[in-house]
């Protein structure tokens, strides 16, 4: 059986996300989405909302689970028998920071670990989690960047920064 891996931080999901999870999920018979509880990034939603947001993305995928994890990718990996990670590409400014992660990966793992990457749908290229966050915290239209209630989450978190 063919599994995977997709980590990251997801804060929040956005399409693009989504698209990387909908064509991954098609190659493998069953994929993990893992947010990553990381303390050092200044995250807006905590780890259970993010996953909240994954779940009810994902919950028409039969072969798609959310989880979370902290530490390492390769310990999460090791523990859950994984040993192919999936990272979306959006351009070559994500390259070397990623080819650099997939390459500690591997050193980490003894070669257990493999990243594989996939390049971002051309709609989807210029979508990041800090711009979706930058639009909505200015009240901006998130609509063609998140799903709708995502883009209400958004909005509560802001309008609660607001007062
Ligand atoms: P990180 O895990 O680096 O904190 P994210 O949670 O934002 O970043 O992204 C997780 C993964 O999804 C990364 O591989 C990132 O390159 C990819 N990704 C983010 N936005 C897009 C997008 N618009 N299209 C394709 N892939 C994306």
């Amino acid at each position: 059986m063919k599994r995977a891996v997709y980590p990251g931080s997801f804060d929040p999901m956005t399409y693009g996300h989504l698209d990387i999870i909908r064509r991954s999920a098609e190659m493998f018979d069953e994929l993990i989405v893992a947010v990553l509880v990381n303390n050092e990034k200044n995250a807006l939603f905590s780890v259970e909302e993010r996953v909240k947001i994954l779940q009810k993305a994902t919950e028409g995928m039969a072969n798609v689970t959310v989880d979370s994890f902290s530490g390492l990718l390769i310990n999460y990996a090791v523990e859950k028998n994984l040993h192919v990670a999936v990272r979306g590409l959006r351009a070559i400014t994500d390259f070397e920071y990623e080819l650099q992660m997939s390459q500690t990966n591997r050193m980490l793992s003894d070669g257990k670990l493999d990243t594989i990457y996939l390049n971002t749908s051309l709609q989807y290229s210029y979508l990041s989690s800090s711009s979706v966050k930058e639009i909505a915290a200015f009240g901006g239209d998130v609509s063609n960047c998140v799903p709708d209630y995502v883009a209400a989450l958004l909005q509560e978190k802001f309008a609660g920064r607001r007062k």
